[in-house]
């Protein structure tokens, strides 16, 4: 195994970190006070060919890898959540296309997405089925040459602004086997957008309810075959995990940053606060912690890469690197005092964007469970 990055890899990053310096650091901070969510740069990160580079080049990709992927998530990341969240969700709905869709669908809905044109967004969570997703109870029943789709769904990831929307409902019997995967487009008749949650953090990535009131989906916007939806859900956040893993990195990485930095220049009782060796040795183990959950990170992602199968490595690596996220970032308030608790800083933002990395796309308690189950089968 290579540890070195590529110079593909490394001018994705370079790529990515420009964008981030120029346009969304500067930003991010009055964005967030106001919950703005700006659809231009998806656009403009479309442009640079950073939203679709696990996609074929026929459909619109970079044809690249999720070693590469994770580059520019995690610079994304380091400038702000909510745009690394947005890149990665509208990659969970391309992969599920790319990979159950039919060529019809792939080729209709895969390009624009890619292209950084579209937007897309996954909805799973109900306000009764989180952890427990295959309970789901919002019904899809057929009708004719469509579905009529009934039920609210919630949490939905940039459900506002998504163009194309992958949503899991109930077409069968109860529990995971009867549920099927539809294609929605934006401004369906029949979809209401609900209401907006008031978060701690993420506030530029807008999440919001979904309400559905005999919306008709045309059965061609099927996903694969009815019953298969769950199985479609749990592999895309499979590949999901490994991207929320690199925004775990690079929320961390920023934090230690600036943690560094005020150490070196904060001086106390005479000296620099760095060579305490309390703040020191707290500096150590974010570092220590850093690198030993980027190594995670990126195994999950080559072995991906390499077809081979990962659910349990993008369990491991989710897990690790988003309690290393929250650990690290909650030192880096503690480096900085006083100042760490204001918003003349940034890490009390990244220590608030760190904390649904552990709930996200599976909570670290479901992780646990995935990554339990397999030790207990012997695998
Ligand atoms: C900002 C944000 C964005 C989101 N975006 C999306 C999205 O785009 N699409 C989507 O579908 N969903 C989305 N979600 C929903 C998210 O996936 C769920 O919040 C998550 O799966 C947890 O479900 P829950 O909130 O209902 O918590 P619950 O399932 O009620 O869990 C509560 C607590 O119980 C624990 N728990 C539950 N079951 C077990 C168990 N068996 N063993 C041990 N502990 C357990 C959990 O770990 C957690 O600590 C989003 C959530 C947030 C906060």
């Amino acid at each position: 195994m290579d540890f070195q990055e590529t110079s593909v890899q490394r001018e994705l990053r370079a790529l990515t970190r420009k964008f981030v310096e120029k346009e969304l650091f500067p930003h991010v901070q009055e964005d967030e006070a106001a919950e703005r969510f700006r659809p231009e740069w998806i656009r403009k990160l479309g442009d640079l060919g950073l939203t679709g580079i696990p996609l074929p080049e026929s459909l619109g990709g970079a044809g690249l890898g999720y070693q590469e992927a994770i580059a520019t998530i995690e610079e994304l990341a380091a400038g702000g959540a909510a745009y690394a969240i947005s890149v990665a969700v509208t990659g969970l709905t391309q992969s599920i296309l790319n990979q159950f869709g039919n060529e019809s669908q792939k080729s209709k809905y895969i390009p624009p997405l890619a292209e950084g044109k579209a937007i897309g967004a996954f909805s799973l969570s109900e306000a009764s089925s989180g952890s427990d997703a295959g309970s789901l109870r919002t019904t899809a029943k057929k009708s004719g040459d469509h579905y009529l789709v009934n039920g609210t769904k919630l949490w939905t990831t940039q459900g506002d602004s998504a163009d194309t929307l992958i949503l899991m409902a109930r077409t069968g019997e109860p529990g995971p086997k009867g549920i099927s995967a539809f294609i929605v487009e934006k401004g369906m008749s029949g979809l209401q957008i609900g209401k907006r949650e008031k978060k701690m953090g993420c506030h530029s990535s807008h999440t919001v309810e979904l309400v559905f009131n005999n919306a008709k989906i045309p059965v061609e916007n099927r996903i694969g075959q009815e019953g298969q939806g769950f199985t479609i859900a749990l592999n895309a956040l499979d590949a999901g995990r490994i991207n929320i893993g690199a925004t775990a990195l690079g929320i961390a990485r920023a934090a230690l940053d600036v943690a560094v930095n005020h150490a070196r220049h904060r001086e106390q009782f005479g000296k620099a606060i760095a060579d305490f060796q309390g703040v020191s040795f707290l500096l150590a183990d974010m570092k220590v912690q850093l690198d030993a959950a980027r190594l995670l990170v990126q195994r999950a992602a080559w072995m991906k890469d390499q077809g081979l199968p990962f659910t349990q490595e993008a369990a491991i690596a989710k897990v690790f690197s988003t309690d290393m996220a929250m650990r690290v970032t909650t030192d880096a308030v503690q480096v900085l005092g006083g100042s760490g608790y204001t918003q003349d800083f940034p890490v009390e933002r990244y220590m608030r964007e760190a904390k649904v990395l552990q709930i996200v796309e599976g909570t670290n308690q479901v992780q646990r469970l995935v990554i339990g189950r397999a030790l207990a089968k012997g695998k």
